[in-house]
């Protein structure tokens, strides 16, 4: 496994690396046989960018998650 990404969005406290199992790498090796690998929640940028300015409110509510030591939690909205 590589390291994660560098933060597309240096200084944006909306942005937080991928949770959903690239863990900010932006790949995901056992999913080589389904678009080679490429995280599918974060396209391979290995950060996403959560609500703020950069992203207009889209009217699905969309689920953060935050790292608390070893575990993800989701973070209440
Ligand atoms: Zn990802």
């Amino acid at each position: 496994m590589r390291d994660p990404n560098q933060n597309p969005w240096p200084g944006n406290p909306n942005a937080y690396e991928c949770p959903w199992g690239c863990n900010g790498t932006g790949s995901m090796p056992w999913f080589a046989h389904i678009q080679g690998g490429v995280c599918f929640h974060c396209h391979g940028q290995g950060w996403i960018l959560g609500r703020g300015p950069a992203t207009p409110a889209k009217p699905r509510q969309r689920r953060q998650w935050r790292r608390v030591g070893s575990q993800l939690v989701e973070v209440a909205q």
